[in-house]
């Protein structure tokens, strides 16, 4: 079962970001798992494969919860490993970047490379907006993208880690939902 139970702490999730490159995986990412910083955060290096970091989560009124969180790298080269992986995991926070329209069109791509892979045991997906505090040059409409996420038949939050926008709330949605679908 991907969402196994573990003696010392409830369940443990494995979940993943994918999407593009540069539209922001590793910084939400990052700014989900860390303290925030004083000082303005290092640039984050290109992702190079897959890395992974965990959290624990106690959902109100809900058992404690540890998320397995994995970045993934935007390219080919991921390719080689991807099929157990994307069959392993039991949530995917699938990101664009509001600014870069082609990160948008490319959704439905990183969307089906993860259902070719799965069997009866289906991904819980949340579609991401990332990089909300750039207004004045976003592309990509909260209507069109809410209509994408409706046709795919899953949530869309619009994320900022920049100013700390939903970033919190886009893991609870999302491991919310995997626990009452369990
Ligand atoms: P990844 O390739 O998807 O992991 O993207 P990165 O996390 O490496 O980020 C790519 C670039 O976008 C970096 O220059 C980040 O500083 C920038 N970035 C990430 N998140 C945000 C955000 O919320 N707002 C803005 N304005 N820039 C961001
Ligand atoms: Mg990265």
């Amino acid at each position: 079962l991907p969402a196994m139970e573990t003696r010392d702490c409830g369940y443990q999730f494995r979940i993943a970001l994918l999407g593009d490159a540069a539209v922001g995986k590793t910084s939400l990412l990052r700014r989900y798992v860390r303290p925030p910083e004083p000082q303005a955060a290092a640039e984050p290096e290109p992702t190079v494969g897959v890395e992974f970091y965990s959290r624990v989560l106690q959902l109100p009124a809900g058992p404690r919860i540890k998320l397995q969180l994995w970045d993934t790298a935007g390219h080919e080269r991921f390719r080689c490993i991807t099929r157990s992986f994307y069959r392993s995991l039991v949530g995917v926070l699938l990101v664009f970047d509001v600014t870069n329209r082609e990160s948008f069109e490319h959704i439905q791509y990183w969307h089906q490379e993860v259902l070719s892979t799965q069997g009866p045991d289906k991904a819980i997906f949340l579609l991401i907006g990332h990089k909300s505090d750039l207004q004045s040059t976003r592309c990509v409409s909260t209507q069109e993208a809410e209509d994408l996420a409706a046709s795919l038949g899953m949530t869309f939050l619009e994320t900022s880690a920049t100013n700390n926008c939903n970033v919190e709330l886009a893991f609870d949605v999302l491991t919310t939902a995997i626990q009452q679908a369990l």
